[in-house]
């Protein structure tokens, strides 16, 4: 596998695989703590930038990931974990039939899942200071929004903690800039009382103009022969995916022929 990837905003540069030191710092508890586990590994595996697509990084060209689009860092991580193990992914879920409740072993190529590049007119919201702007049908006004990057993915946890029973407001209040003909201070205000018709639309033009990879997919369970959507598990196996795997492979590997 080549070892230049080029991110879905255009951002490209050349990365290589895990060494053990940076099992060091998936275990640092302090760094998983303020989500800087991420942050850390990605800065060690970026050898170089190639293209900083819509991004102004400082001197040497040094990747601020707290300045990247989600879905550019989310990417990167998968060809890490690709460069670092091979693109299979293998991973186990119970079947959602609850007269079958069967494990499905499943496995992606993490090179394959389909990515939504960055459009040009996104690109272009996000150069120009990321900000973004829809029209919410019911409440009929202009709404600025804005997309997330890695700096908002370490406080977005605290916040959701902090209003357990408000998340949408808390996540929506968190992304909109402002809107039209409302004070800054009536925001929050305003967005509780909009009506879910327009909560969901807002969601879906957060997502609609945003770039990442889709990871989302659909498996069959081996038993019962139902389908599922599954939101890819990244839990520790992940980074780190040990004996289990290696047995998984060797089991394999012995009882197919091909
Ligand atoms: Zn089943």
């Amino acid at each position: 596998m080549a070892d230049v990837i080029t991110c879905p905003s255009g951002l490209s540069g050349r990365v290589r695989g895990m060494k053990v030191r940076e099992e060091r710092v998936l275990a640092d508890r302090k760094l998983a703590k303020n989500g800087g586990q991420i942050d850390e590994l990605l800065g060690s595996c970026w050898e170089e930038t190639l293209d900083p697509g819509p991004y102004v990084f400082g001197e040497g060209g040094k990747v601020d990931w707290g300045k990247v689009l989600q879905g550019d860092r989310f990417f990167a991580l998968l060809m890490v974990r690709a460069m670092t193990y091979g693109p299979e992914y293998a991973f186990g879920v119970s079947c959602r039939n609850d007269a079958c409740r069967a494990r499905i072993d499943w496995e992606v190529e993490l090179t394959k899942l389909p990515v939504r590049p960055l459009s040009e007119e996104s690109r272009a919201a996000f150069v120009g200071g990321n900000r973004f702007e829809t029209t919410l049908p019911d409440a009929g006004k202009r709404v600025r929004f804005r997309l997330l990057t890695g700096e908002d993915e370490r406080k977005l946890p605290a916040l959701q903690r902090s209003a357990p029973d408000k998340l949408l407001s808390a996540v929506l209040a968190y992304r909109v800039l402002d809107i039209d003909g409302i004070d800054a201070k009536a925001k929050r205000q305003f967005l509780e009382d909009l009506t879910l018709r327009d909560a969901d639309f807002l969601v879906d033009e957060f997502d609609r103009v945003d770039c990442g990879v889709d990871t989302t997919i659909e498996i069959e369970c081996p038993e019962c022969f139902g389908t599922q959507d599954v939101d890819l598990p990244f839990d520790k196996g992940f980074f780190l995916p040990g004996r289990d795997r290696t047995a998984r492979r060797k089991a394999r590997s012995t009882s197919s022929p091909t």
